[in-house]
């Protein structure tokens, strides 16, 4: 191995240089460079530039992992709010079905009559997306099982003794009501909310009426001296529908009485509220 020699030589003069020498101990191999100043000013100054840029590039770098992991949070979070989203959208639609059945209910009930499926379905994502999802909902349901309570034939036609029970199976001793003794001429008023579906007479009854209440209910008043209805007349509970009277197959002023679940008699007293 040729052990080497360095010179260095800085030139005088215009144009300045430094020159570089390598000279081996043996043999005639030689090396030289010669570097102009001027060049490695030019060098120092882009060295000085790609030097700033790293430092740049390094604190921007740096930046960007901070900005990556702040995306991955970022991406987490809408993860979990699209799930929430997801739910609140199934919430809403659940919400706007039971509005939709309470509203059928109420429309059944006659609340609502009439009323175009297209209108129906605007009300209704209307009243759900206004206010409290709950209390409203909360509100329909009160709203529907008072609406309920107040169809159901509950509230005594005349008040009075009740001088014959009800018998509902076939045979001697059938009746299909309660027989309720009144003075002729008091107000016989309607058991619940309902509409008219006869107000008549035959040799048994005398002069009747039916009321249809929904939900497969209907109420019979019969033997009335007089009737204050019309067939298709909208009834409350409580409003007068005729007056106590001996008509029909009767011995004397009383209110017959009577409730039917899809046409079976049931017993009135089960339906009366004290
Ligand atoms: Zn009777």
């Amino acid at each position: 191995m040729p052990a080497w020699k360095w010179f260095f030589e800085v030139g005088r003069g215009a144009p300045r240089f430094v020159r570089i020498r390598m000279e081996a101990d043996r043999g005639p191999r030689a090396r030289e460079w010669i570097l102009r100043i001027s060049a490695l000013r030019l060098l120092a100054a882009l060295a000085a530039v790609a030097l700033v840029g790293l430092a740049v590039l390094f604190v921007f770098s740096g930046s960007l992992v901070v900005e990556r992991h702040r995306r991955h949070l970022l991406e987490r979070r809408i993860d979990v709010l699209t799930t929430r989203v997801a739910r609140v959208h199934s919430l809403e639609t659940q919400l706007e079905e039971t509005t939709l059945v309470l509203l059928k209910v109420q429309e059944m009930l006659g609340v609502r009559e009439g009323m175009p499926d297209s209108v129906l379905a605007d009300l209704v994502v209307r009243e759900t997306r206004a206010g409290d999802p709950r209390a409203l909902l909360e509100g329909r349901l009160a709203l529907a099982s008072q609406q309920m309570l107040h169809a159901t034939p509950n509230a005594w036609p005349v008040r009075g003794w009740v001088t014959r029970e009800f018998q509902g199976k076939r045979g001697p001793g059938y009746h299909p009501g309660i027989d309720i003794a009144a003075d002729a001429g008091t107000p016989v008023r309607a058991a619940g909310d309902g509409t008219v579906l006869v107000a008549g007479w035959n040799e048994e009854y005398g002069n009747f009426v039916l009321i249809d209440h929904g939900f497969g209910l209907t109420s019979l008043y019969a033997h009335n001296s007089s009737l204050s209805v019309v067939k298709e007349d909208r009834v409350r509970a409580g409003d007068p529908i005729a007056f106590v009277g001996s008509t029909g197959h009767s011995t004397g002023p009383h209110l017959h009485f009577e409730v039917r679940r899809n046409g079976i008699p049931m017993d009135p007293k089960n339906y009366l509220l004290e």
